[in-house]
Formats: C-alpha cells, sequence, structure tokens
C-alpha cells in the first residue's frame, strides 16, 4: 500500500487499538517511557474479555511459562524465548505489583490476584492509566487503516479520522467475538503487506460421539487424553475433563482442540485415560493387597473416581456390579484395564469461535521482531497479543504471551 503524502498534525504520538491485556499494557508501558498516548476500543469499556477469564478470577500466568509450552506454526524456537526473556513472568509479577495488584500461585503453579477477581485487574490496570496520562477513547472501531507520510491514518466506524506516528495494532482474535474481538483487523494488517495464517478456534470444547459416556454427564475429573489420526498420536494432554451432552469440555481436551480445529473433515480419534499416572499405579497397587481382592472392584474404584462413574466403567469391562479381583480371570482383567485406559471417542470437531477462549493463526511471528513486536514490513506498527499467531495452554499462559507482547510492543513504541 503507498504512503499518501499528506502530514496532518497527529492525534497522537502513539496510537494503541484494544484495551485488552496486550493492549492495556501496551499503553500503560508505552506512557511510562515517556509517550504520550491514546488508547482505543470498540467495547464502551476496557478489559472486557478480562473480565470473565479465569471465571472472573483471572489466571494471570503460570509457573511453567516457557517458550516451548506454546504453539506456533510461523516462529523461529528462539522467537518466544527471546520476547519472554525480555519480559517474562517475573516482570509480569513486577509489574503488576507496581500498580497494587499482589498475587499468589496456586499448588499447580496457576496464578491469580490476591482477590481472585478480574475485575480488580482491571481497575488496577485503569487507575495506572489514569495516573499515567494515557487518554482513552471507547466506543471506537477501526474499520480501516493506511500508512501516511509520517504514520498511520486510522478510519472509525463512526467516521472519523485520527492520525498517529506510531501505532499498536492488540485487537485479539476471533474467540468470543461478543466480547469485542471479531478479526476485523486481520483483513486491514492483509492489506499492509502482511501474511495471515488461518485462525482457527482454540482452547474451545470438543464435539465428540456423546454416547460412550452418557452415564457420565455432568461429571468433572482428571483424565489423560490421547488425540489420535489413525495409528499416528497428535497430541498427548493431562487435565480436568467435564462430560457434557454434546461432548467434553475441560483442560484436558481444550489444550487440544487447536489440533482438531486445524484438521476440518479430518478422521481424528480421542482417547481417555481414566486413571493416568499415578492414580493408574494406586489403583494397581490396591490390587495387589490380598484383603482388597476381595473387595467389590466397585468399591475401590470409587476411591479414585467419582463413584457415578464406576458401574459404567464395569459395564464397559463386561464385568458385574460386584466382581471383585480375585474373581478376574486375566482376559476380564485386560478388559478392565481397557475400560479405565482407553475409551475411545470418534472426535466430531471443536465448537466455534463463540466458545473458544483463544483463536490460532493470525499474523505469522516471522513478520514482527521479537525484541520489538515491530511489524518487520511496516515500521512504526506494533502488533500484540492474539492478533500473532501464538497459542498457549490453559492455565494463564494466554494471558501471559498478551502482557509480555504488549509490554515490549508498548516500551519499543516510546523509545
Ligand atoms: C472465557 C474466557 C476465559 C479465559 N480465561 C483465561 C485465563 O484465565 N487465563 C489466560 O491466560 N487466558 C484466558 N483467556 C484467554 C485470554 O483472555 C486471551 O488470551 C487474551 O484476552 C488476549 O488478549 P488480547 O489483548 O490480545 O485480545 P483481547 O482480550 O481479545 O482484546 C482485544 C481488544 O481489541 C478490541 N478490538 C478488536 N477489534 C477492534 C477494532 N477493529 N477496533 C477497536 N477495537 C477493537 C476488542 O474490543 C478487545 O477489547 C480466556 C478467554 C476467554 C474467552
Amino acid at each position: 500500500m503507498k504512503r499518501s503524502a499528506s502530514s496532518p498534525t497527529p492525534d497522537a504520538a502513539l496510537i494503541v487499538v484494544g484495551a485488552g491485556p496486550a493492549g492495556l499494557m501496551a499503553a500503560l508501558q508505552a506512557a511510562w517511557h515517556g509517550s504520550e498516548v491514546l488508547l482505543l476500543d470498540a467495547n464502551p469499556a476496557p478489559g472486557r474479555k478480562l473480565l470473565v477469564t479465569g471465571s472472573g478470577r483471572c489466571n494471570l500466568t503460570n509457573a511453567g511459562v516457557a517458550a516451548e509450552r506454546y504453539i506456533s506454526s510461523s516462529g523461529s524456537p528462539t522467537w518466544l524465548q527471546t520476547m519472554l526473556q525480555r519480559f517474562g513472568r517475573p516482570e509480569l509479577l513486577q509489574t503488576l505489583e507496581e500498580i497494587g495488584l499482589l498475587t499468589f500461585a496456586t499448588p499447580d503453579g496457576w496464578y491469580y490476584p490476591r482477590s481472585q477477581s478480574a475485575q480488580a485487574v482491571v481497575e488496577a490496570f485503569g487507575a495506572a492509566l489514569h495516573q499515567a496520562g494515557v487518554r482513552q477513547r471507547m466506543s471506537a472501531r477501526l474499520n480501516d487503516l493506511h500508512p501516511t507520510a509520517h504514520g498511520f491514518a486510522l478510519h472509525l466506524e463512526d467516521g472519523t479520522t485520527l492520525h498517529c506516528s506510531r501505532l499498536i495494532l492488540a485487537p485479539g482474535g476471533k474467540a468470543y467475538p461478543a466480547l469485542g474481538s471479531r478479526g476485523d483487523c486481520l483483513p486491514l494488517l492483509q492489506a499492509l503487506g502482511h501474511s495471515l495464517l488461518p485462525v482457527y478456534p482454540a482452547l474451545a470444547p470438543v464435539l465428540t460421539d456423546p454416547r460412550p459416556l452418557h452415564k457420565l454427564q455432568g461429571l468433572r475429573f482428571d483424565v489423560g487424553a490421547t488425540l489420535y489420526q489413525g495409528e499416528t498420536v497428535l497430541t498427548r494432554t493431562f487435565g480436568n475433563l467435564i462430560v457434557t451432552e454434546w461432548g467434553l469440555n475441560g483442560p484436558a481436551v481444550m489444550d487440544l482442540s487447536h489440533a482438531i480445529s486445524t484438521r476440518p473433515g479430518q478422521a481424528l480419534t480421542l482417547s481417555l485415560d481414566l486413571l493416568p499416572g499415578t492414580l493408574g499405579q494406586d489403583f494397581e497397587r490396591l490390587l495387589q493387597r490380598k484383603p482388597l481382592q476381595s473387595t467389590p472392584l466397585r468399591v475401590l474404584l470409587g476411591t479414585l473416581l467419582p463413584p457415578k462413574a464406576t458401574p459404567m466403567l464395569l459395564e464397559r469391562a463386561g464385568l458385574p456390579l460386584n466382581a471383585t479381583y480375585s474373581q478376574l480371570s486375566a482376559a476380564a482383567l485386560q478388559r478392565l484395564r481397557d475400560s479405565l485406559h482407553n475409551i475411545a471417542l470418534e472426535v466430531r470437531g471443536v465448537r466455534g469461535f463463540e466458545y473458544a477462549q483463544v483463536s490460532t493463526g493470525g499474523v505469522p511471528l516471522s513478520e514482527v521482531d521479537p525484541q520489538s513486536m515491530q511489524s518487520t514490513l511496516h515500521p512504526g506498527l506494533f502488533l500484540a497479543g492474539e492478533v500473532l499467531d501464538v497459542t498457549g495452554p490453559c492455565g494463564g499462559y494466554n494471558l501471559q504471551f498478551a502482557f509480555s507482547s504488549g509490554a515490549i510492543a508498548g516500551q519499543a513504541a516510546a523509545a
């Protein structure tokens, strides 16, 4: 796209589009680093999606944050390492404390605000932005964008045009469009010459044949999940699972949903292990105890799994409800182990963007400098957050990426 010759007075030195976690952090860091900043969002108020994160508790980051926990088809292995070294979990926690937000980690390393309130996070950012002098323009949707001789011209849905010298785009992806991110900035970036990787739902509930598990509807438990294409293992996860009338929900399946959504129409199978890892070992240990070998298996399994699940598992193995270990033939024991460790389900897809926590795809990382988040195509244009081709698992990884990329973009755009 050609740069126009006009050079009107900028409405702000730096405009940040998107007041999600990436844009809020970018605006704050840019202002702290001396830039005059205008923050725009299509929503009437900043941080709409942040408010619903972590079921309103806002899972901010994770003790396990590391480059290899993220999925991206477009970055070199060092891209994420470079950006996380620049602004990773320690820098995020320190920044949050600077704006008054203390945090704590659960025993499995998921970080939340002390108040366990996403509202507190949004309010702390709001107060910090106000103190830093960031101007805000809400209910302002960016419709079009073009480079000018001295920066960028932004055309808003209400007909206004704004000019700036530098621009940070943090408009999110396509997940949860009701909260503002509809992917409408992706074609604008494409018009500026950026390539776009196809955008699919990720961290989404998975649609499966509901029949094999219909008796477990409403139950929650930890499982191991393995996604197969034929005999090939595509990915394995471990986590909490919720059985629903249409399929499965919870981190165990959300964490592999990208491997389903990016293969539309392909035949995939999901295998669930209801006694994964040490749980399976615990069960085998119980079976080796002589006095327990005449205790009904239903009772023993009920100490490890929701009791409602055990009749269905015994039935699947073709065993009577009161079967005991001492009564089992070798073949029956094998059927029981299969029933516990390998429940195979036909995959029918994932639920749509409306139900997905994030989207995969977007702008390839190879078109953004990880030291600054500056576009390699347009000096003065910076990209942050979910608009980029990065997806993390459940557990605070995606907010960490949004905050990290936003902070780096804000600091670099102010420099
Ligand atoms: C229900 C739910 C729960 C989640 N829980 C967690 C969690 O606990 N931990 C975690 O790590 N992640 C969680 N996530 C994911 C996390 O919310 C996202 O990774 C994160 O919000 C992405 O940040 P972002 O700033 O890039 O985009 P967004 O948060 O989507 O913000 C983008 C902003 O840009 C604005 N915008 C978009 N287009 C335009 C336009 N054209 N003009 C003007 N403004 C525009 C939007 O209105 C929006 O406010 C959750 C997501 C959902 C949906």
